[in-house]
Parts: C-alpha cells; sequence; structure tokens
C-alpha cells in the first residue's frame, strides 16, 4: 500500500539553546498524543508542545468510532480506505488491553461492537460480502429475533448489521495517553528548544507554522466542515450507522454521557457535511426526520439539542471532495508535517513515524528532562459538556 509521504530537503541542524530534547512535537490531538505516549514508552526525551488544551481540537469532537471499512464499503466496492484501515481495530484493542505499543488500560470502550441499519431493497448483501471476504471485519446479520430490545421497538425495518468496531470513550483514551507523561506536555512560552527531529501534529496549525518555517509551498491540506448534532436526554444507548443511498451513512449516531451523567446523542454522517455557518435548527430537522425514517417510534419530544460546527483536516486527497487513504506526512528537512486522517489512523500514522525517527539515526536517549519550567496544559472539556443547548421545537 502507498503510504502518503512527501519528502524534500536535506538535515538541517537546529542552533545550540541550552534546551535539549531528542524529540519535540506540537499539537497534543490524538497524533501527537499517540506518537508522544509511544516514544516515551521506547526511552526516547520527549517535548509536546500544545497551545490550547490537551485532546482539544477535532480528536476531543470526534465520534470515537474505530472504523474496520465497513462504512467505506457503501458504494458497494472496496475501497483502498477501506482496506488500509480495517487493520486498526485491533490495534486499537490491544492498546485497551494494555498489550500494544501504547497502554490505553485505563481508558475504555463506550460499546466494543455497533450496528449498520440497512433499510430493505438497499444493497445489504453485498455489503456483508465484501465485509467478510475482502475486510474480514466479521460483520453479521443479526436474526431478528436476536434484535436488541430497543431496536425492536424502533419501529426499524431492514437489515440490522452487528459491526466488530469500537467506540471509544475519547476524553478518557486522551487522559490515558497524556497522563502518564504529562510533566513533558506544556505550553510553550517562547523558550527555544533544540532538537533533533521536530514534528506537527497540529492539524490546521501545521500549515500556519509551516509557514512561519516557509515550508508552506510544500504542504497540500483539504478541509472538510460539519455542523455534528447532538440530542439529550437520549432516550437509550446508540451507536449505528442508518444507510442510505449514498456512499455515506445518512447518519451515524454515537452516545455519549455528560458530566451530570446524561446520554446525549452526538449525530455525524450525511446530515452533518453541511457548512459551519448552515442554519442549526434545520439540521436538528434533518436529524428529526432521519429518526423518523429509521426509527418512526422514537419519542424525540421533550429533548434539548444543540450543534458543534466543526472541521476536518487532513493531507489532500487524490480527487479533492474525499478523504486519503492513508495518514498523511510531509517531511521537509528534520521536520515532519503529519495528519492522521482519521483518529483511527493514530497508530499507522505513529508506526510510520517511529521507522522514519530511526531512519534518521535518532535513538533514544533515555533522559527524562524536567520540562516543568514551562507553563502547564489542561485537558479539553468534551463537546457535550460545554454546549449551548435549545429546546425542542
Ligand atoms: C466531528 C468529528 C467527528 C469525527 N469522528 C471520527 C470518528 O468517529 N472516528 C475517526 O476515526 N475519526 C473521526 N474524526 C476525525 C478525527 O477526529 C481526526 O482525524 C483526528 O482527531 C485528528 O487528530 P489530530 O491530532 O491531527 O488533530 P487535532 O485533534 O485537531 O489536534 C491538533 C492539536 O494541535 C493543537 N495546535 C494547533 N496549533 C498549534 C501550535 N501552533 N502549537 C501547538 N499546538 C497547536 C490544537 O490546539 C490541537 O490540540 C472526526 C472528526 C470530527 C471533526
Amino acid at each position: 500500500m502507498k503510504f502518503s509521504v512527501f519528502s524534500t530537503g536535506s538535515v538541517v541542524k537546529t542552533p545550540m539553546t541550552g534546551h535539549k530534547t531528542d524529540i519535540l512535537i506540537y499539537g497534543a490531538g490524538i497524533a501527537g498524543l499517540w506518537l508522544f505516549h509511544a516514544l516515551k514508552r521506547a526511552g526516547y526525551d520527549v517535548l509536546l508542545l500544545e497551545k490550547n488544551a490537551i485532546g482539544g481540537g477535532q480528536s476531543i469532537a470526534s465520534q470515537g468510532i474505530i472504523h474496520s471499512g465497513l462504512k467505506y464499503t457503501l458504494a458497494g466496492q472496496v475501497s483502498e480506505l477501506a482496506k488500509s484501515i480495517s487493520a486498526m481495530p485491533d490495534v486499537w484493542r490491544a492498546a485497551l488491553n494494555g498489550t500494544g505499543a501504547v497502554d490505553l488500560s485505563p481508558a475504555k470502550q463506550n460499546i466494543s461492537s455497533q450496528h449498520l441499519l440497512i433499510p430493505p431493497g438497499l444493497m445489504g448483501g453485498l455489503i456483508k460480502t465484501i465485509s467478510k471476504k475482502v475486510l474480514g471485519t466479521g460483520a453479521e446479520e443479526v436474526p431478528l429475533e436476536k434484535w436488541p430490545r430497543e431496536f425492536s421497538l424502533s419501529g426499524f425495518e431492514g437489515s440490522l448489521i452487528h459491526m466488530d468496531e469500537p467506540v471509544l470513550d475519547v476524553p478518557a483514551v486522551i487522559r490515558a495517553l497524556a497522563e502518564p507523561y504529562k510533566n513533558s506536555i506544556r505550553q510553550s512560552d517562547g523558550t527555544e528548544i533544540e532538537s533533533k527531529l521536530t514534528i506537527y501534529t497540529a492539524a490546521a496549525g501545521n500549515y500556519e507554522i509551516a509557514q512561519t518555517n516557509s515550508h508552506d509551498s510544500e504542504l497540500e491540506t483539504q478541509t472538510r466542515p460539519l455542523l455534528m448534532g447532538l440530542i439529550k436526554p437520549a432516550p437509550f444507548p446508540l451507536y449505528a450507522h442508518f444507510v442510505g443511498t449514498s456512499d455515506k451513512p445518512a447518519a451515524t449516531v454515537t452516545t455519549h454521557k455528560d458530566k451530570d451523567g446524561t446520554l446525549v446523542w452526538y449525530v455525524g454522517g450525511a446530515v452533518a457535511e453541511r457548512a459551519k455557518e448552515a442554519i442549526a435548527n434545520e439540521l436538528y430537522k434533518d436529524i428529526q426526520k432521519s429518526f423518523a425514517k429509521y426509527m418512526p417510534t422514537v419519542d424525540l419530544s421533550n429533548i434539548e439539542w444543540s450543534s458543534l460546527p466543526i472541521d476536518r483536516i487532513e493531507g489532500k486527497s487524490k480527487t479533492g471532495d474525499w478523504l486519503p487513504d492513508t495518514p498523511t506526512i510531509h517531511e521537509i528537512d528534520n521536520t515532519f508535517y503529519c495528519w492522521p486522517t482519521k483518529l483511527t489512523f493514530a497508530p499507522m500514522l505513529s508506526d510510520a513515524l517511529v521507522h522514519r525517527i530511526k531512519k534518521f539515526g535518532v535513538e533514544p536517549s533515555n533522559a527524562q528532562t524536567d520540562w516543568s519550567f514551562l507553563p502547564e496544559v489542561d485537558y479539553a472539556e468534551a463537546p457535550w459538556n460545554n454546549a449551548q443547548w435549545t429546546k425542542e421545537n
């Protein structure tokens, strides 16, 4: 498989400043945190600089789905993206069991599997064949008599497919990656730090940094906006893709607990694919229509709703309107600008970077610099904890 690595330039020596580290990372989203944790465990001296809050970009706003690739077969064929992502759930499961390159055992999954709801007449049989034979995702149709109670009572008619895809508690994952090495996650106060390699995992921030470094002409990125929907109190935990007629699910619903323990449905998919400036009320009406079509007996009266405008940022894909098949790395001199493309791909990006670090001959120094002279940085709040809620109308 072709991994998107763009490489130019030659090794540049960073000026001596007094403060030294093996590796300097900018951006404590999932990409920076996974790499940071893996390098710290391997004995590297690493400083992770975060501008705002730990996890506070796209990562804390993500739905936490560890994709098996099945979602990317909805057009009826196995895309390169579906193939490359299909190995990821096992990598994450190993991390959650404490047997992977990073230790996520203090974190937890919200659920170990989720469902595809395929209305009658859509290509359910084809999706099942593809998923089993090509991706080995273990997707299975659930016989009617074994449907979970909520689905049986929901009024849904069609095929219910069980998908072996975990949905993570992302705030807990972020803490599990950061907490053991929190002293080395800091805010920059302008102090110059000398590093053997510098890695930027700052999402949209990468471009701004590249401009400062005069590297921006080398970078090609794309932004895909979303207006996500939130509904509370959710009547029951739901983790499901509503399959429509396009190559994207009509809606994707995950469930999260807010700080009071109230269940919140977080709704993405095609229904959320709209400009960030779109009218939130129209989003909510479309979410209601989706439920009326797929789960018509679900009662959405007496609820509150909210919306979250947010951009997805990634390397530029060949087709422009779709996401790249793998993470993207732009390697310029001894700096790397990186985008994981999906939360799911963070381990793949980290493995590729560790490989590049070794190729540069940078070995773990086993030093543990005390970075407490730099300002501390807090954890980000999940969107369902600081949303502005509107009563259903
Ligand atoms: C609504 C939504 C739902 C999603 N759901 C899923 C999903 O279910 N499954 C999945 O696999 N993927 C999902 N994704 C995609 C996934 O969230 C992203 O691909 C991933 O989180 C990107 O991680 P990142 O670390 O590159 O960026 P981010 O999480 O955005 O982190 C970048 C960090 O860099 C920091 N930063 C910026 N500038 C600087 C600077 N100059 N110095 C230091 N730090 C800086 C930011 O403050 C931020 O903390 C979703 C995305 C969105 C928006």
